[in-house]
């Protein structure tokens, strides 16, 4: 049994604890969540810390098989130059994508995260997720633009779902973004979806560029296809509806949602999406530091908060952002929205992450029997409870 004592324990779901004692089992599982009363006598079985103790981190937002383009991409060109930047650089030896996985994969466990949400389009990470201390689970991801890709584009998704769930880890057949799959390619996930109850993820409203593919068929987006990879646009019937609402339909309301970055999403988009769906299973993922490296923008999170969105964290993925640290995420909000307290950030970065991922059974809250992983911050200024440009974490279980 292992008792550990911090300034302040933030369980996850509710208010913090000052001066409060953990109890856990020696292999991470939660006895019991205790305050020190004040005439409390120090104990040799008791560790102390001074910082803030919170449960390991949900990352609910990463493409691990992108690792090895660390520092590979140029910052700030927009989604289009973005893509194609991807695209150019995406190829490399087995060996090269294999180790960049295994070093991003260690670094976030050393990094306090305890579960991830991971986008794939290939089988590359299986051999390095089946031997993670992390949880992953896998968002096996299509896309095709051309209605005539549809089916081929979803037997490969298909197929990457089926090796994960053969090799034990849990996946499920996503689409990448409301621009970059037909029609007929998302009827195909809507029915899966559907009949799997599977947790939907997709990328929404990230660029501008998307808001005007949509508008008028023309932009950095439209380029992109044009020129990128040559593909005819002649079947786009832009001017009709914007992306979220023409991608609404395809994504059953029964399943968990996940909408990721939303940097452009409204007032107008979040009162069609609660007229449309449950607030309870629909997530909105914030990656601050992806918007930064690629549009130098962040989504409107007082908007979100105003509108009582569930919302929750991710990194994306190393080809955007300088590591793959929830903690790092939590800093840049701190710093940009300083409104937003400890306590919510928290929840967002650890219990909605867990809910959103429906694994809050185990993970996201120090709750008795769950083993969500104990990590330490430190460099946080105790007096306000605010982050600081020092704040580290350090995993203490
Ligand atoms: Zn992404």
């Amino acid at each position: 049994m292992r008792k550990l004592a911090a300034t302040y324990i933030f369980p996850g779901d509710r208010p913090p604890v000052k001066n409060g004692l953990l109890v856990c089992e020696d292999d991470g599982t939660i006895i019991d969540l205790l305050e020190r009363e004040d005439n409390w006598k120090e104990e040799a079985s008791v560790e102390y810390y001074s910082g803030v103790m919170v449960p390991g981190f949900v990352n609910a937002h990463c493409h691990l098989e992108l690792s090895h383009l660390h520092k590979k991409l140029e910052a700030h060109t927009g989604i289009g130059a973005f893509i194609g930047q991807i695209n150019q650089h995406r190829k490399a030896e087995p060996d090269v994508v294999l180790k960049a996985m295994q070093l991003a994969d260690r670094l976030m466990w050393a990094a306090g995260i305890a579960a991830v949400g991971d986008i794939s389009n290939s089988n590359a990470s299986i051999p390095v997720k089946q031997k993670s201390k992390i949880y992953y689970h896998t968002f096996a991801e299509t896309f095709g633009f051309h209605p005539s890709r549809a089916e081929r584009a979803f037997e490969l998704a298909v197929q990457v779902r089926d090796e994960c769930i053969k090799s034990g880890l849990p996946a499920n057949i996503v689409p990448h973004s409301p621009y970059s799959v037909s029609e007929p390619l998302f009827r195909k996930i809507q029915n899966e979806a559907a009949k799997a109850k599977s947790i939907l993820s997709i990328h929404n409203q990230e660029s501008k560029a998307e808001e005007q593919f949509f508008k008028d068929g023309t932009g950095p987006i439209a380029g992109h296809f044009q020129h990128n990879i040559g593909l005819d646009l002649s079947h786009w019937q832009a001017g009709k509806r914007n992306s979220l609402d023409a991608t609404l339909e395809f994504l059953p309301t029964e399943n968990t949602l996940l909408l990721v970055h939303n940097t452009f999403t409204g007032g107008d988009d979040l009162k069609l999406l609660q007229t449309q769906r449950s607030v309870d299973n629909t997530f909105l993922v914030l990656c601050p530091g992806s918007n930064l490296f690629i549009e130098n923008t962040l989504p409107p999170v007082q908007l979100f908060r105003k509108f009582n969105m569930n919302i929750c964290l991710g990194t994306d993925s190393l080809a955007s952002n300088s590591a793959l640290s929830v903690v790092k995420e939590m800093i840049t909000l701190h710093q940009y929205f300083p409104e937003v307290g400890l306590e919510e950030l928290v929840s967002w970065a650890c219990f909605k992450g867990a809910k959103a991922l429906n694994i809050a059974e185990k993970f996201g809250s120090f709750e008795p029997g769950k083993k969500p992983g104990v990590n330490l911050l430190t460099g946080v200024q105790l007096k306000n409870l605010r982050l600081t440009e020092h704040t580290k974490v350090k995993r203490l279980l």
